[in-house]
């Protein structure tokens, strides 16, 4: 059965090209009660690999939001230690992570904001030693997705329901690069080449910032730090093993200055934020600081992110994609960020990655923070690429690139 193949091709190219699995390496496999075929295939495919243990945390959405509509606030404000132990264990460990993402998209519409707020800070506070780990590179981490009825149903509401989630599939295997007649892994090494050679124009060409215009409105200048480091693709862990954080990718990124984003930008695709759809949004920065904003739908979700701490009023992820891309060719809205995300030119309220500027994992925090990196708890991407996106670089001795014209890179 050609679905089966595929799904063992997809598993493998978790266990392979995500994270790249190291033999004797234990595997933390982070999934949904909705992705447990996928699950049980990538488990095979890492010890198949030479994986020494591999431990599956579960979760159901369904529960995750039974437990935030009927528990008091203070019991989902007290993680249980048990839980911050297990993240301690996995990094002691030596632990990479695959995670399969399988959203149910506006699961949460329902729930009490507040609740939802007080929980997640609560949750990103007692992990934040986690989340350093992971996002300063110091293993391997891999996301791929998995299709589910709901999120099927909503992404092809005109199909019935086994055909929506069939269509899913094969819409997240194309997306990934994975087909019955082509090797997903060599496929997978010409596109970091490509990704590589679109890095390495953009660091010689060291902008100091990028003019984003469109007809939506979108006027925005963002200010990059200095010494920022482009990436996108393949990446090396501290370790040194080469690895790819998302399935799929199609994003060059780098670091902005944290107060020197100015102007205003207008969202183009919906962003699902625990649970909730946010629609029909904009944003006005003066020096990096959100000052204005609204969203025709779910705009308290939007004001959670904003609200969560000092840092999630500043970005800190500026993405270029071609808006001809394969994601954005599908014409699918996915209804979800690792796949709208590499669709459309974006960006993160939030954390910034370490590893976008010059030697950024090994340098600490604080002396990040005086260079222009944004801290936060969340790093939440939201779209707003276009078809007529016109992105103009400026370089230091204030020479004019143009990037991308008509939604398209020209360089
Ligand atoms: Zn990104
Ligand atoms: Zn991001």
């Amino acid at each position: 059965m050609p679905k089966q193949q595929l799904l063992e091709k997809l598993a493998d190219l978790a266990v392979k090209v995500g994270v790249n699995v190291q033999p004797d390496q234990t595997v933390v496999i982070r999934a949904t009660t909705e992705t447990k075929t996928l699950a049980r295939l990538i488990t095979e495919a890492a010890y198949v690999a030479g994986a020494k243990r591999i431990h599956v945390n579960w979760s159901d959405d369904y529960i995750s939001r039974s437990g935030l509509n009927h528990m008091k606030v203070e019991t989902l404000e007290d993680i249980p230690a048990w839980q911050i132990e297990q993240a301690k264990y996995s990094i002691d460990e030596g632990a990479c992570f695959i995670s399969i993402a399988s959203p149910i998209p506006g699961l949460n519409a329902g729930v009490d904001p507040m609740k939802m707020q007080r929980a997640s800070i609560a949750m990103q506070k007692a992990l934040a030693f986690f989340q350093t780990h992971v996002m300063g590179n110091k293993t391997q981490w891999t996301i791929v997705a998995a299709s589910n009825p709901e999120w099927a149903t909503q992404v092809f509401p005109k199909l019935p329901e086994a055909e929506a989630v069939e269509a899913l599939w094969h819409a997240i295997f194309e997306a990934s690069r994975v087909t019955l007649d082509t090797d997903p892994v060599k496929n997978w090494a010409a596109h970091n080449a490509i990704l590589l050679k679109r890095n390495k124009t953009l660091n010689d060409l060291n902008f100091k910032s990028l003019h984003f215009q469109n007809s939506l409105g979108t006027d925005l200048v963002v200010e990059l730090v200095k010494d920022h480091v482009w990436a996108g693709g393949g990446e090396h862990s501290t370790q040194g093993v080469y690895f790819n954080p998302n399935i799929p990718t199609e994003e060059t990124f780098t670091m902005p200055y944290k107060w020197g984003t100015q102007g205003k930008v207008v969202a183009t695709k919906p962003l699902n934020y625990q649970g909730k759809l946010i629609e029909d949004f904009y944003l006005v920065f003066k020096d990096g600081q959100v000052i204005d904003y609204d969203a025709k739908k779910q705009k308290d979700a939007l004001t959670n992110i904003l609200n969560t701490d000092d840092g999630s009023k500043y970005i800190g992820e500026i993405a270029l994609i071609s808006h001809d891309s394969p994601i954005s060719n599908t014409g699918i809205l996915f209804l979800n960020t690792l796949f709208d995300e590499n669709a459309s030119c974006h960006m993160a309220l939030g954390r910034a990655y370490p590893m976008n500027i010059k030697d950024g994992v090994n340098t600490p925090v604080e002396s990040l923070k005086e260079a222009g990196y944004n801290h936060s708890m969340v790093h939440v991407d939201f779209m707003f690429g276009s078809a007529d996106m016109e992105v103009t670089g400026t370089t230091h001795d204030g020479r004019k690139i143009k990037i991308i014209e008509k939604g398209d890179f020209i360089i």
